[in-house]
């Protein structure tokens, strides 16, 4: 099932042709369109009991091409981002500091983790990547990385490998945009608009093995990255359970797993198109935001 937000924060299914969607709100007893009532998150704690009410889902179905598509994923407690989970990935950073500053002394940054980015950060896929002014200002390289992307149904702690799938709801394409250079990943992570998610989410059912999945970004057609979540160097299953002895994952959660090889230098009038094996498409301009007001 493909689970799209819309609109003004309604839920639909999106058809298996990619086509169309049938607005399910209706069909969620605890929907509210306030958007911190938290009906989404209690959507992914629930899902396995209310999902079957969406396949008696005989609304209209609308063209998707009429729709507003957002975010698929509404106010999740956090987003978690895995550092250095492809070894190519990892070289090209290596090769990059190691031409910067003449040394590898930052290895630690060069060492598979987990981090933060601030959840106001979601943008969906009918909105656009705002280049932030200060950064540029400062001659730093904004990039993409295109990433498989969790999002978390019944939460825990401690998870297992062997029962991590089993708190997955579903998955969809994310972009961690990235201030590049010195400074706190989280912050240089969190600029507004630098995590677009979507188009929707394709739950775990749909997705045999999320080892086994093609990444692909282009720029105005250009490949830029183009890899098999095969490399992760921690799949999914070890994600999960690395981060959950940290954190107590909440239902919603949004997790992203890493960037392959292939990062780069984002501009202002870019188109960036991510794709993912049966995860759909997702297409986001890039602007300059205007200069930061206080
Ligand atoms: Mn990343």
């Amino acid at each position: 099932m493909k689970l799209a937000i819309f609109d003004e924060r309604r839920l639909g299914v999106v058809s298996v042709d990619e086509r169309s969607i049938v607005d399910v709100t209706d069909l969620v007893p605890f929907y509210d369109p306030d958007p911190l009532s938290g009906w989404w998150r209690r959507l992914c704690r629930d899902f396995a009991e209310i999902a079957p009410r969406f396949g008696d889902a005989h609304g209209p179905a609308r063209p998707l091409a009429e729709v507003r598509l957002q975010a698929p994923v509404l106010n999740p407690s956090k987003v978690i981002a895995c550092a250095v989970n492809y070894r190519e990935h990892a070289e090209e950073m290596r090769s990059r500091i190691l031409e910067r500053t003449g040394t590898d002394q930052s290895a630690w940054i060069l060492q598979f983790d987990v981090f933060l980015k601030a959840p106001s950060s979601i943008v969906g896929p009918a909105d656009a990547i705002l280049l932030p002014e200060r950064p540029l200002r400062e001659g730093r390289e904004i990039h993409h990385e295109s990433e498989l992307t969790l999002v978390i149904a019944r939460g825990g702690a401690q998870i297992a490998e062997a029962d991590a799938l089993s708190h997955v709801l579903g998955y969809t394409i994310g972009l961690d945009i990235t201030e590049r250079g010195s400074g706190d990943r989280s912050r240089r992570k969190s600029w507004d608009t630098f995590t677009p998610l979507g188009p929707w989410v394709t739950t775990a059912d749909e997705i045999a093995d999320p080892g086994a999945l093609t990444i692909h970004l282009a720029i105005g057609g250009e490949t830029k990255q183009h890899a098999s979540t095969r490399d992760l160097i921690v799949g999914v299953p070890g994600i999960v359970a690395y981060a959950s002895s940290v954190m107590r994952l909440e239902p919603g959660d949004v997790i992203l797993t890493g960037a392959p090889q292939g990062v780069g230098e984002i501009h202002d009038g870019d188109v960036v198109e991510a794709t993912i094996t049966g995860l759909g498409r997702l297409r986001v301009p890039v602007r300059a935001a205007g200069p930061v007001h206080a």
